[in-house]
């Protein structure tokens, strides 16, 4: 009998994640005016700086607000590889830059370029969701490589040897890691990119909380390495967690100059070119003064000792360390058969009901022991939420 489904394979293979459900419920209790005690976002909870702000303003009373060339704008172009040279010892040229609508269409675009039916890609475990459906999106089939807890989810390179097979096309890294916070060791990151080397295989390296890392960690990118590793390699960046531009929808790729044309075909035919205006203020937040980064550091440094020092004393809940990112990722499997909480799920649904925590559950990120939170949110959400979620876990006995 034939389909009556008029929709496309490709996109029954992927959902809008169903775990994100918890949050949508917490948006709904805040519109009746009910306090969420939200850590939830995965983004920053500052302001986008005044100065870039300011170029943003510039830009549009200077009637910059057209289209654009498709891979951005020239010194767009030229201010990302020099940033990136600058901050990490890269060395890339405008033609090895491509601008993008977020890093999400970077991750999207290269995954377009490169991933075909029956490739198998190594996705590390705990993974942000969207490289997921992205592979399955593209007929890909991921592999999942676990990074470990009693490593504070550091991955290893041996771990990601053991699952490479002659089907491999692809490994992607994302370091400092949502939802974990894990950091890759730098020897360890050198490893896995001699393996694409050897093995002849792409890495995708995301670099979205690059500078976001603590107690000592410093931002590091595996383009560092030099020319050994540039012909296998695919840097995903954005604006949007380093300088709390989320809105503004920018990021970018630095790859071979030869994918970035293909990457270039889909785009053309996708947005087009990132909005002009942006444009104009990623150069000015490349480019202008840094310290903003900094204070942001500092304030998520304070933050993250808090909620860390916090989670762990509460009994039964096991928290690794994590180096990057904002987000503390507890295994919370101690509480499963309490008070009718069977998964992460049962648990921040019960969290948000109860005691009005909105959290995302771990099965969001392939492991359904932990629950995320974030904290970009303001101190004093954290300290009474962990005052809540602490007092909650005591009433489950
Ligand atoms: N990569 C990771 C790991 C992320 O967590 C995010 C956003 O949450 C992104 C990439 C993409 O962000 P954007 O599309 O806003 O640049």
């Amino acid at each position: 009998m034939e389909s009556t489904d008029p929709y496309s394979k490709r996109t029954h293979r992927i959902s809008v994640s169903a775990t994100l459900q918890v949050l949508t419920e917490a948006e709904k209790l805040k519109a009746q005016g009910i306090e969420i005690l939200d850590f939830g976002p995965g983004e920053p909870d500052f302001p986008t700086p005044a100065n870039v702000k300011a170029a943003g303003i510039r830009a549009i009373e200077s009637n910059f607000t057209k289209y654009t060339a498709t891979p951005g704008i020239m010194p767009l172009r030229e201010g990302i590889a020099r940033h990136h040279a600058r901050e990490f010892g890269s060395s890339y040229s405008a033609k090895e830059t491509i601008v993008t609508v977020g890093g999400k269409q970077a991750l999207f675009n290269s995954m377009a370029a490169l991933v075909d039916h029956g490739d198998e890609v190594i996705l590390p475990t705990p993974f942000w969701v969207t490289f997921q459906d992205l592979i399955t999106y593209h007929g890909g089939v991921p592999v999942f490589v676990s990074a470990k807890e009693e490593n504070d989810f550091s991955l290893k390179a041996a771990d990601v040897e053991r699952a490479l097979t002659s089907r491999t096309k692809l490994i992607i890294v994302n370091s400092p890691n949502n939802p974990s916070g894990g950091v890759v060791a730098d020897d360890e990151f050198k490893k896995i990119a001699q393996l694409a080397i050897s093995r002849n295989l792409f890495l995708i390296t995301d670099e979205a909380y690059s500078h976001f890392v603590y107690e000592g960690r410093k931002p590091f990118s595996i383009s560092s390495l030099g020319e050994s590793i540039k012909p296998h390699l695919v840097v995903i960046g954005t604006l949007s967690k380093t300088y709390a531009m989320t809105g503004w929808r920018l990021g970018y790729a630095l790859a071979p100059e030869k994918l970035i044309q293909q990457m270039l075909k889909i785009q053309s035919h996708s947005t087009s070119n990132p909005t002009s205006i942006s444009q104009r203020a990623a150069i000015e937040a490349l480019e202008g003064p840094q310290d903003s980064v900094q204070q942001m550091l500092a304030e998520y440094t304070r933050r993250r000792q808090y909620i860390l020092d916090a989670m762990r004393a509460i009994p039964g809940i096991r928290c690794a360390r994590p180096y990057g990112a904002f987000y503390v990722y507890p295994n919370v499997s101690g509480l499963y058969g309490k008070g009718g909480i069977r998964n992460s799920m049962d648990l921040a649904k019960t969290l948000l009901d109860r005691a009005r925590i909105a959290v995302v559950p771990g099965e969001a990120f392939g492991t359904p022991e932990h629950l995320r939170f974030s904290y970009a949110t303001s101190m004093d959400t954290i300290v009474r939420g962990m005052k809540v979620f602490h007092d909650f876990v005591l009433s489950l006995g």
